[in-house]
């Protein structure tokens, strides 16, 4: 089932299925986000509460920001599922490979996700493009269910689409946003705290790394697009480790003529991972997807071999042709 909004037929399914089985696996894309982690804890909890053998399985570990969730102590990290279960829940991730855990199809596979380019690869699935983070769909999986909401699964809820929305940045943010964030925290989730834990716990060694990658910014298409980039060396004399960039792509978006990043991180075996923001309607999903890689209109990433010189230009090219469609000039 693919679509927009909470779908009465599918959640059914969802539900009765859960209700149907005993053992769980759940888990989400390869480095996990606030909103897989958010969803995958706020899900499992709401599974336990039922009764449920809840296991959350994931390649790769909570970011530093989200790490600190009710729960996060219970994700297992693997990349293979060795225990025996009935049902693996996979949670805002567009393809069954991006979990990088192996396994998962050994039972009834549930996919519940809002990226665009889902490629409904579960026995059951639940896709809508519309939802701002999955963390909205679970919470209607949480209700159909008729699990009340704890404070902890709404911390979890809140904080996913707190996180997925870049705090409510991007488009995809409905009233129904707004009105899951008001249960939530009528239902104890505290914005105060969770924006102080997600957002103000900076180290010097980050800072230093966030200074050494702005420094090398350099903006093109007519001040539109901004590029950053960040090297092994860089980080090494910061001190700081590659997950300390997480949230500084957006640092150059604050600038009102830059509608659009490009961040070149140098990954492991000359490998070269590519993050791409904008903003409004330039769409740099299908820019990642030309690349091979993928994620939404507004934040995408892929992953290429070589270094920044070979990648490039044809990464301008498409950006350049990506605001031109939004109707954004990049010649004065
Ligand atoms: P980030 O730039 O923060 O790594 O990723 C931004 C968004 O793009 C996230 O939703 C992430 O899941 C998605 N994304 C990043 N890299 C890839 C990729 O290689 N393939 C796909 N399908 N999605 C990606």
């Amino acid at each position: 089932m693919t679509g927009t909004g909470a779908d009465p037929v599918v959640l059914a399914r969802i539900r009765d299925e859960i209700r149907g089985h005993r053992r769980f696996v759940l888990s989400s894309h390869l480095r996990p986000d606030g909103d897989a982690i958010g969803s995958e804890l706020a899900l499992a909890d709401a599974l336990s509460a039922l009764g449920k053998q809840v296991a959350i399985v994931n390649c790769d570990p909570a970011p530093p920001a989200v790490a600190w969730l009710p729960g996060a102590e219970r994700i297992r990290l693997a990349a293979a599922v060795d225990e025996p279960f009935d049902v693996a829940i996979i949670l805002e991730c567009g393809e069954l490979s991006r979990t990088g855990v192996s396994g998962l199809d050994r039972g009834l596979v549930i996919n519940v996700d809002h990226h665009p380019g889902n490629t409904l690869y579960g026995d059951v699935n639940w896709h809508d493009g519309a939802a701002a983070a999955c963390g909205e769909m679970v919470l209607d999986v949480i209700d159909a269910l008729g699990v009340p909401l704890t404070a902890a699964m709404a911390t979890a809820i809140y904080v996913a689409i707190v996180t997925d929305t870049g705090s409510f940045h991007f488009s995809g943010v409905s009233p129904k946003t707004f009105d899951i964030c008001r249960r939530a925290l009528e239902a104890g989730a505290d914005p105060v705290n969770v924006a102080r834990r997600v957002y103000d716990s900076n180290t010097v060694p980050r800072l230093r790394l966030w200074s050494a990658v702005l420094g090398t910014l350099d903006v093109e298409g007519s001040g539109r697009v901004a590029v950053i980039r960040l090297d092994r060396e860089m980080a090494a004399r910061a001190g700081a480790s590659f997950d300390d960039t997480e949230g500084l792509i957006n640092v150059p978006l604050t600038v009102p003529e830059i509608v659009a990043v490009a961040f070149f991180k140098e990954a492991e075996g000359g490998r070269l991972r590519v993050s791409l923001r904008s903003k409004g309607d330039i769409d740099v999903n299908a820019v990642a997807a030309s690349f091979g890689g993928g994620g939404h209109k507004n934040a995408s990433g892929f992953t290429v071999d070589g270094p920044v010189e070979a990648i490039r230009p044809a990464l301008m090219a498409r950006l350049t042709a990506a605001l031109a469609a939004a109707g954004q000039a990049t010649s004065p």
